[in-house]
């Protein structure tokens, strides 16, 4: 069931079908720690996007010829749920997630200190399960998140956040309809302290005064992503933290 185009993605007022001005990003809730069974993890819901990030390791390696001497290899899997987009989704890896692993891996390497870990591996599983644009840039957010979760040692956390064009504005933090009825769809992958670009991909046609404003646009976009990522971790630990004192405080209590 595909959707029908419609006329217009930016009104004359400069705002967009789902009520945003042109450099919003979509409303956004980070959750930390949401599961049980892994080292790490996180569930981020934004706009209609809801993507969970699971981490293991650092772990023994399998199969061993993986391992690397010098520090952990850090295996990503992007995937899909088939029910997670209009027209059920094979399963099977497709080469779109395939490539979404890889340019993943690559955005969250740099923050990572693997080689604190030699011959070791730190597996992250990024699962989809309702996709509506920006699923990679959605994903690279709580698989940080989730890295940073599981105790791993990093630089700092990775945002990132696409930038577009539509009806000739350029705008952010694209849907799947701005992004198939678009002119151009940019994501971007950014460290915020070291001011590094992590990943850079582009569909469609600009010209470079356009490239360049959508580069910092979405920039912008990661640095507001980046100060959500920071104060969730911030609130998660402040309140494990408290939990810890409180019960240390029953504990003497019991014993006095
Ligand atoms: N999509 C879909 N079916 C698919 C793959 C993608 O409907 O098999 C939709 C989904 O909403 C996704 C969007 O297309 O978020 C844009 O996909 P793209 O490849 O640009 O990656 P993304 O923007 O999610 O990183």
């Amino acid at each position: 069931m595909s959707q029908k185009k419609p006329e217009k993605l930016v009104d004359e007022n400069n705002i967009r079908l789902d009520g945003r001005k042109l450099n919003d990003i979509r409303p956004v809730k980070i959750e930390v720690g949401v599961l049980s069974n892994a080292d790490g993890s996180a569930y981020i819901e934004q706009g209609k996007n809801r993507i969970l990030a699971g981490v293991y390791g650092p772990r023994e390696i399998h199969p061993r010829h993986q391992a690397l001497p010098d520090r952990a290899a850090l295996r990503c899997r992007y995937h899909m749920a088939p029910f997670s987009v209009q027209e059920r989704k094979s399963p099977a890896p497709s080469r779109r997630e395939q490539e979404i692993s890889k340019v993943m891996r690559e955005a969250l390497l740099p923050s990572v200190f693997t080689e604190y870990y030699p011959r070791t591996a730190i597996d992250l599983f990024v699962e989809v399960l309702q996709a509506d644009g920006g699923t990679r840039c959605a994903g690279i957010i709580v698989a940080s998140l989730a890295l940073a979760d599981a105790g791993i040692p990093m630089l700092e956390l990775v945002s990132a956040c696409a930038a577009g064009n539509a009806d000739g504005r350029l705008i952010l933090d694209l849907t799947d309809g701005e992004d198939k009825n678009g002119e151009a769809d940019m994501p971007l992958a950014y460290m915020s302290n070291s001011n590094a670009v992590t990943l850079l991909q582009m569909d469609g046609m600009v010209t470079q005064e356009e490239f360049e404003q959508m580069v910092n646009m979405a920039i912008e976009g990661c640095k507001q992503l980046n100060q959500i990522q920071k104060e969730v971790l911030k609130t998660k630990y402040l309140n494990a933290k408290e939990a810890d004192t409180e019960k240390e405080e029953e504990a003497k209590e019991e014993a006095a």
